[in-house]
């Protein structure tokens, strides 16, 4: 058994890639969120079994814990002899291809296969992995009459239980799958010939390295690719740089020489980059921005979750909850900087408690600064929705945020260190070189907004001298975020000598 869904759909994206995880898959750089990803496409997969009513699961593991895909297998085969309805985890191989379905539903003149997924849309790697798996059964001799994929309907909103039949959309592909149906045969023979070559294949760079899925072999086969290149370009598409590689223009230098249109923000990049320019200090706009600020002054940032599975009531798939904030303050013009901080219990829906200490600690006349304000402003809307009580209090809050990144994007400062982003993440470090009291790799735990999720989420399945170790890394990355914020802020003045 050498081919299995996964590997077939990772195969479509980039034969190289196959090759990668069967010779060298120590060369992958996973993404830190796959695991919570996989665990949560989990989840959504054992909700999804009963879908369809009763059913009965292949599922085995052996002493070892391992899937025991012999068991499976032999499972499979025994519940199609007793004409189960619903079969989860379906095992079918045939001529070194395997996979599992997600279920199998018997139905009038053959079965229908019903393919899982945690994401609120169809892409089309489903619809190849849903081809594989009617190729697969047909060439066990089974009748394929339908083919469905069950996704995540993005409108519901949890009201007690899960329901199942509202969390779940589902849609017949049997129509759509037939292209990729018809290359099933050619690739999996293709497929497998990649797994027994022994030699490392060629491979172009292109837009399969970044969809349908960014491939953890980036670092290794973009080796040899200069730094800065098109790929760095601010905001450039992977189509587009990659069309400029395909035709030899890699390096900003390239960029020049061969006249490609740039917008502004791409010119000023590649500027400063190749001429070594010194920061560029606009006062005037700098000064503009800070006029528009008052006191009492508040610094605010949120950390926030998403679940695919709603975790309280009234929460939609994949909201933004809030679970944190740090507030950084100054009453006055020259007063002591302040700071407040909120984390929420991790047993309970965090958002009344983070609503009410919102309100309580943000003056409704204080100007409040946030870095990206769109996200702060969203979740304040959001709150307001949800407890109209508090509504005119958080939406007083609202409308007194003002944004911070205005200053970056809007180019009033720039330095080629931020390599043309107007992240914080790039900023801050672009402006403080070395301070390691402004460095997030020396935080304990929690470094970044995907860990601080993760570690929330975590919590509650933790003992106490790790809980409460954990919240302290919580509260310390959360405040960095916005003490960050004040030093850029006393930056700025600095700039216009204030
Ligand atoms: S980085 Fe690109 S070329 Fe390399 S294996 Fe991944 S998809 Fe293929």
């Amino acid at each position: 058994m050498n081919l299995s869904k996964s590997k077939y759909t990772r195969f479509c994206q980039c034969p190289k890639m196959l090759w990668l995880d069967t010779y060298r898959p120590e060369l992958a750089v996973q993404a830190p969120a796959l695991q919570r990803r996989f665990q949560e496409g989990n989840e959504v997969g054992d909700l999804a079994m009963g879908l369809l009513g009763d059913f009965v699961e292949t599922t085995a593991y052996t002493a070892e814990g391992k899937l025991d895909i012999a068991a499976m297998l032999k499972n499979t085969q025994k519940y199609i002899a007793e004409g189960k309805e619903n079969i989860c985890e379906a095992a079918f191989t045939k001529n070194g291809c395997y996979c599992a379905v997600d279920i199998l539903h018997k139905t009038e003149g053959g079965y229908e296969i019903y393919e899982v997924k945690s994401s609120t849309d169809i892409h089309d790697v489903y619809l190849w992995d849903v081809a594989y798996q009617r190729w697969v059964l047909e060439q066990s001799g089974l009748k394929i009459v339908h083919t469905y994929i069950v996704y995540i309907n993005n409108k519901y909103v949890r009201q007690g239980d899960i329901d199942v039949h509202k969390l779940f959309a589902v849609k017949d592909v049997s129509e759509e799958i037939l292209p990729y149906y018809d290359e099933v045969a050619a690739n999996t023979a293709r497929a497998k010939e990649y797994i027994a070559q022994k030699d490392e294949p060629e491979s172009k760079l292109g837009e399969q390295c970044f969809a349908p899925y960014e491939c953890a072999y980036w670092q290794y086969c973009a080796r040899e690719l200069p730094s800065p290149n098109v790929l760095d370009l601010y905001r450039i598409s992977a189509k587009k740089a990659f069309g400029y590689i395909e035709e030899g223009i890699v390096t900003f230098d390239d960029a020049i020489k061969s006249g490609i249109s740039l917008n502004t923000t791409q010119w000023r990049q590649v500027e400063f980059e190749l001429l070594q320019l010194p920061t560029h200090i606009d006062r005037l706009g700098i000064k503009r921005f800070l006029d528009t600020l008052w006191y009492p002054l508040y610094f605010l940032d949120f950390e926030t979750f998403q679940t695919c599975i709603p975790m309280y009531d009234g929460i939609r798939p994949y909201q933004q909850v809030p679970f944190q904030y740090s507030l950084h303050y100054l009453e006055r013009d020259g007063a002591k900087l302040e700071h407040k901080e909120f984390l929420a219990d991790e047993n309970s829906d965090p958002r009344r408690a983070i609503a009410e200490r919102l309100v309580a600690d943000i003056p409704t006349e204080a100007c409040v600064l946030a870095y990206n304000m769109s996200f702060e402003c969203t979740r304040l809307k959001e709150l307001a929705e949800t407890f109209p009580d508090l509504a005119e209090k958080l939406l007083a809050i609202r409308a007194n945020v003002r944004d911070l990144l205005d200053v970056f994007r809007n180019g009033y400062v720039y330095d080629r260190a931020m390599e043309g982003s107007f992240s914080i993440k790039k900023v801050l470090p672009a402006l403080f070189p070395n301070n390691p009291n402004l460095d997030y790799h020396n935080l304990a735990d929690v470094h970044n907004g995907g860990e601080a999720t993760d570690t929330y989420l975590a919590l509650r399945s933790m003992e106490r001298e790790e809980r409460d170790k954990l919240r302290q890394s919580l509260l310390a990355y959360c405040k960095l975020d916005t003490m960050a914020m004040v030093m850029l802020w006393q930056r700025l003045r600095e700039f216009c000598h204030i």
